[in-house]
């Protein structure tokens, strides 16, 4: 049986944050599929078809790893999917709680998907797509934040 996880989030933008919890996840899982969901009540800077080439230009080298847009329930995604996880990241506390009511919900929907978390690599504890966003306005250097194509966009974005 082939092991399929989702990995879900807004990715606007990708940043190494992400990129890692992506590298790591499919270390562990037959095939990953990064989900984009466009989530319109927070107002994203790059459009959900942005969002999605950027993060398959960034995960290009990985070959067990795909992308996707999708609108809707993450449940009902993944069940059609047939996927058997979810994977998300955890930074600080501050992330435990919203989390932990997103997966009890989850988890009343379907109790057969489980849901992984994997703890943040220190270096990018406070790493967020809304700071890295914050920052590129004022034209800092984000080159660590973010992958030098990710750079480019937010660059053009701000210009
Ligand atoms: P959402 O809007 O669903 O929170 P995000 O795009 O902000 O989506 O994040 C997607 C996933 O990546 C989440 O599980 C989030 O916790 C995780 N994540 C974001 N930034 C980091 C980071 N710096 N380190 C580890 N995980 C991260």
């Amino acid at each position: 049986m082939t092991r399929l996880a989702i990995c879900p989030g807004s990715f606007d933008p990708v940043t190494y944050g992400h990129l890692d919890i992506i590298q790591r996840g499919a270390k562990v899982f037959d095939h990953l599929i990064v989900a984009v969901f466009n989530n319109q009540s927070k107002a994203p800077l790059f459009d959900v078809h942005e969002r999605e080439a950027l993060l398959e230009e960034v995960t290009a080298d990985l070959p067990n790893v795909s992308v996707d847009a999708c609108d809707g329930l993450l449940m009902e995604y993944a069940e059609g999917k047939g996927a058997q996880a979810i994977i998300r990241g955890l930074r600080a506390v501050s992330d435990f709680e919203y989390e932990m009511q997103i997966t009890s919900m989850n988890r009343k929907l379907n109790e057969e998907i489980e849901t992984f978390f994997m703890m943040t690599n220190n270096q990018y504890s406070f790493l967020s797509s809304s700071i890295v966003k914050e920052v590129a306005k004022y034209r800092a250097n984000i080159s660590d934040l973010v992958p030098p194509t990710v750079e480019k966009a937010l660059q053009n974005k701000y210009k």
